[in-house]
């Protein structure tokens, strides 16, 4: 599977939900699952491989040599922390920068697993910023949509340098997807 890149208008969709416990869901989350390690990446949304539909996989136990991806299904945050942090983001849709984006220190996501079990989780650190970023994609934003309003203008210009050198998915300061 293939990363799509900013600026595919493919990214600024807002994708429909997914047909919960939907059987295909298992190869397309196997095969997301596969593009994400294969490009270092800690979490990779469904857009970003060019379906429009609401899953994400997940993975920041960056340490572990076992692979063990979270599939969300229908993710969406119920909860947050009113407490944030700014920190520099990569996205595997944006190689080759990093862009400071303030997000909850804490999250509660209610989500379905695959066999179209009712879930929750509750996050923090870089759990809870990936969840924050791969939801956002779902809702066609990118880390340009996500910044506040000064940091994208000097995201766009990065992106714009980053872009010409040939930077490619994984290619970023801090990963996150
Ligand atoms: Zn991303």
């Amino acid at each position: 599977m293939d990363i799509v890149v900013a600026p595919n208008p493919i990214l600024r969709q807002v994708c429909e939900p997914c047909e919960v416990g939907d059987k295909g869901l298992k190869k397309l989350a196997k095969e997301m699952a596969k593009a994400m390690y294969a490009n270092n990446g800690v979490g990779l949304a469904a857009p970003q491989v060019g379906v429009l539909k609401r899953l994400i996989v997940v993975d920041c136990d960056v340490e572990s040599e076992k692979k063990n991806p979270i599939v969300l299904v229908n993710p969406e945050i119920v909860e947050q922390s009113e407490e944030s942090s700014i920190e520099g983001e990569g996205c595997l849709s944006c190689p080759g920068i990093s862009v400071p984006i303030e997000r909850s220190l804490w999250v509660k996501v209610s989500f379905y697993d695959l066999d179209g079990n009712a879930c929750t989780v509750e996050a923090d650190g870089l759990w809870a910023r990936c969840f924050q970023h791969e939801i956002d994609h779902l809702d066609g934003k990118t880390l340009f949509e996500s910044a506040g309003p000064v940091d994208r203008l000097q995201a766009l210009q990065d992106y714009e340098t980053a872009l010409a050198s040939g930077a490619k998915p994984g290619e970023t300061d801090v990963r996150v997807r």
